[in-house]
C-alpha cells in the first residue's frame, strides 16, 4: 500500500521524519505554521475566486434550502418511480443512498452554522428536517456538540466522535465492527467509552430518540420479517400472498429500500472513510490530523460517502466553507496539500491504530 507524501516544493526542514526543534509557544513548530498557513490560504483564495466568479453563491442560504428541497425531491421522486414498478428496488437504494449523503452534508454545514446563522428558528427547522431524512443518527444539535468538540481535539484521548467510529483502535474484528455498527461496538466498549469525559450512554441515547429507536425498529421487522418469509417458503407453506403478513412484509421492505437500507449504505461507508483517514495518537499540529482516501479503490466509499475521503481534509483547515464550495475548491486545496506535505491514501494507517508512525 502506497505511502504517497508529495514533498514540498520549497527548500526547508519540512518532512515529518525531521525533527521539530522550533516550537512556538502554542507547541507548534515554526516551520508547521507556515504549512499551515500555505494550505489555508490557498483554500481561502480558491474560495473567494469561485464566489467572485459564480455570484449566486452569496445566496447561501437560499442555496442551502434549496439543496433540502431539491434532495427531498429526488429521495421522494425515486421512492415513487419504486412503488410504481418503473425502476427496479436496487436503482431506489442507490439512487437515495447517493442523495442522501448530500443531506448528511448538509447537515454537517447546519452543524457549523453555515445556513441561517441570523435567523435560528429556519436554522432549527430545517436541522429538524434532515433528520428524519438521515435516521440513524442522533439529533443535529447533539450532533452540534459532538462535531465542534472533534474538530478541537481531531486526534486525542477527548475525541468522542471519532473514538466511537474505531478510530486509534488496533484492527481487529472489534474495530471492524466499530467502523461498520458503532451503536453496537459500544456494547463492547463501555469501559474504554468511561474515560471519554464526552462521552454520557444516558444522554447519547436520549439524543438517538425516538428517530433512530424508529429506524432500528423498521431495520429488525426487515431482517425479522424476510427471514421468517423464507423459513416459511422452506418448510413448505410461503406466505400467502394477499394476507396481513404478506402485506405488512411489502410495507416494511418499501421502507427499507427507499430509507433503511440507503442510510445504512452511506452511513457506513462515511464511517469507514472517517475511522480510517483521521490521524490518532502522536499527531502533532493540523498537518497530521486527517490524510486523503482518494485512490480508485476508496471510489466506492466516497460515491456514497459525498466524496468525503477525498475532501474532509480540506475541512479540517477552513471549516466557514459549505459542502458544495469545498467540492469546487478541491483541485486548489490539493495541490497545497501535495506541496506542503498532506498524505495521501496512506492505508496502512488502519492497521497501525492510525498512528502518523509505523
Ligand atoms: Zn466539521
Ligand atoms: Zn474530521
Amino acid at each position: 500500500m502506497s505511502n504517497d507524501i508529495a514533498k514540498p516544493a520549497s527548500a526547508g526542514p519540512t518532512d515529518h521524519s525531521e525533527p521539530r526543534e522550533h516550537l512556538d509557544p502554542s507547541g507548534e513548530s515554526v516551520d508547521d505554521r507556515a504549512r499551515i498557513r500555505g494550505i489555508t490560504l490557498a483554500i481561502k483564495n480558491a474560495d473567494r475566486r469561485m464566489r467572485e466568479r459564480f455570484r449566486f453563491l452569496r445566496h447561501q442560504d437560499a442555496i442551502g434550502v434549496a439543496w433540502l428541497v431539491g434532495l427531498i425531491v429526488v429521495v421522494a421522486g425515486s421512492a415513487s418511480l419504486f412503488l410504481g414498478g418503473w425502476i427496479p428496488w436496487w436503482v431506489c437504494l442507490i439512487v437515495n443512498a447517493i442523495a442522501l449523503s448530500l443531506v448528511r452534508e448538509l447537515e454537517h454545514d447546519l452543524v457549523h452554522n453555515l445556513y441561517f446563522k441570523d435567523r435560528p428558528r429556519i436554522q432549527n427547522s430545517m436541522m429538524a428536517a434532515v433528520w428524519p431524512l438521515l435516521g440513524n443518527l442522533p439529533h443535529p444539535w447533539f450532533r452540534r456538540e459532538m462535531h465542534l468538540l472533534h474538530h478541537r481535539t481531531s486526534g486525542h484521548h477527548d475525541d468522542f466522535e471519532e473514538r466511537l467510529i474505531g478510530n486509534g483502535m488496533k484492527f481487529g474484528p472489534l474495530r471492524i465492527l466499530a467502523m461498520i455498527e458503532p451503536g453496537l461496538a459500544l456494547l463492547f466498549r463501555k469501559e474504554e467509552m468511561k474515560e471519554i469525559p464526552f462521552y454520557d450512554g444516558k444522554k447519547l441515547a436520549r439524543a438517538a430518540m425516538p428517530v433512530v429507536f424508529l429506524f432500528h425498529a423498521m431495520l429488525i421487522a426487515f431482517l425479522a420479517g424476510n427471514l421468517a418469509a423464507l423459513a416459511m417458503s422452506w418448510s413448505g407453506s410461503p406466505v400467502v400472498s394477499g394476507g396481513v403478513f404478506a402485506s405488512l412484509l411489502a410495507a416494511v421492505n418499501a421502507i427499507a429500500v427507499i430509507w433503511v437500507l440507503p442510510n445504512m449504505l452511506r452511513q457506513t461507508c462515511v464511517q469507514i472513510l472517517s475511522s480510517w483517514m483521521h490521524y490518532y495518537g502522536d499527531i502533532e499540529s493540523r498537518l497530521e490530523e486527517t490524510q486523503v482516501l482518494n485512490a480508485w479503490y476508496f471510489f466506492p466509499l466516497n460515491l456514497f460517502a459525498a466524496n468525503f475521503g477525498s475532501t474532509h481534509s480540506i475541512h479540517h483547515f477552513y471549516v466557514a466553507q459549505p459542502f458544495y464550495l469545498r467540492q469546487m475548491v478541491a483541485g486548489d486545496a490539493h495541490r497545497a496539500f501535495r506541496r506542503f506535505g498532506i498524505r495521501y491514501n496512506d492505508a496502512s494507517s488502519l492497521l497501525r491504530g492510525n498512528r502518523i508512525k509505523g
